[in-house]
């Protein structure tokens, strides 16, 4: 019989913080508790010291809270895993000094995590995938991998603004945000309800590398044009949404008849979005593979991510000594060796 194998993650890399608890034995692994909490900025973007301070204030609660729902006691685990990057410096500090002192004090191991690799294990562990097509969409990250060699091959990537921060960008500078997310949905997507025609803005697709900002900046300069036009501000946002998730549409497409996957794995926290599910979908059924969208609970940051990544780590023998945890804010998914992806 197989012992259990208990681990925690933090993840603080930038707007949330979050705890979560595995637990594995054998083939059955569960998430025990995911409790996460999100700094939201009055006004403007996310400011890296405040996010910071919203994290160091909320740790205790959330630690506490996360325990009390796994129902086990701090000590009782097998080690303590970390979002060490990429991110935000300041942010990234609270959850590695939280975990580096938590690792030394209870002598328990600490495993490094990369954060961009935890969003695409927890999709695979969520959908039992093995080797999808992985289309990883956030605030700060828009790429398409596939793995290989132990590691994820970036195939393309945004040459400038991640698709997360295009919508909300120009939410903000339209003055539809913050809050960015209303009732689960984007406020460009609310936004858009109320468009009816399309406005074409610039698409700019290379092989499989995308580029943002010329759609942003039009968008915005029309914004602007048609100030207090709430109509024509709907169908800026309509045309937006769909000039973006179109341009991404397309470069997963190629990629995908590149590769030849059977499984098409969207994650992040855009991965919430419902018109980009439905689009990549279609895509995926067009080419006969299986598609699947992290569900909200965990597209966005969170600690289970961390936590079910750590897990992968600790049970393939990865540590590290907790005086070299530093944090790494330009880490990128395909700069790590994973023991568990095959060769
Ligand atoms: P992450 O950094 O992975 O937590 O992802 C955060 C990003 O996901 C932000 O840019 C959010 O605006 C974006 N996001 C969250 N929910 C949605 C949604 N329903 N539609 C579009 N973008 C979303
Ligand atoms: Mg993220």
């Amino acid at each position: 019989m197989l012992g259990e194998v208990l681990i925690a993650g933090f993840e603080s890399t930038s707007h949330t913080f979050g705890v979560g608890i595995v637990s594995g034995r054998g083939e059955d692994v569960r998430i025990i508790a995911n409790i996460n909490d999100k700094y939201v900025p009055l006004k403007g973007g996310i400011h890296p010291r405040e996010a910071a301070q919203h994290h160091v204030k909320t740790a205790p609660r959330i630690l506490k809270k996360a325990f009390e729902k796994a129902g086990i006691s701090i000590g009782d685990v097998s080690g303590f895993a970390v979002s060490l990057g990429p991110g935000l410096g300041p942010c990234l500090r609270v959850g590695a000094s939280l975990a580096r002192f938590l690792s030394s004090y209870y002598n328990k191991p600490l495993i490094p995590v990369n954060h961009a690799v935890a969003h695409v294990e927890i999709g695979k562990f969520l959908y039992g995938f093995n080797d999808p097509l992985i289309i990883y969409v956030s605030g700060g990250n828009t790429l398409i991998a596939v793995q290989r060699k132990k590691r994820y091959r970036v195939l393309g990537e945004t040459l400038d603004l991640p698709l997360g921060n295009l919508l909300d960008t120009f939410a903000r500078e339209a003055g539809l945000a913050p809050p960015y997310i209303v009732n689960g949905k984007h406020v460009v997507d609310l936004c858009a309800e109320k468009g009816s025609n399309f406005i074409p803005l610039p698409y700019s697709i290379k092989g499989i590398d995308l580029s943002f900002s010329g759609l942003l900046t039009a968008a915005l300069k029309l914004a602007e044009k048609h100030k207090g036009d709430p109509d024509k501000l709907g169908d800026i946002c309509l045309s937006l949404r769909e000039t973006a998730f179109n341009m991404l549409v397309e470069v997963a497409e190629r990629a995908l008849v590149l590769t030849r996957k059977k499984q098409v794995l969207l994650v992040g926290g855009v991965a919430a979005n419902t018109y980009l599910k439905e689009k990549l979908s279609k895509m995926a059924e067009l080419h006969n593979a299986i598609y699947a969208g992290t569900p909200p609970e965990y597209s966005g940051d969170n600690g289970a991510m961390i936590a079910y990544t750590g897990y992968l780590g600790y049970i393939h023998g990865l540590r590290i000594d907790p005086e070299r945890a530093v944090v790494r804010q330009r880490w990128r998914i395909d700069e790590v060796d994973l023991p568990w992806l095959p060769d």
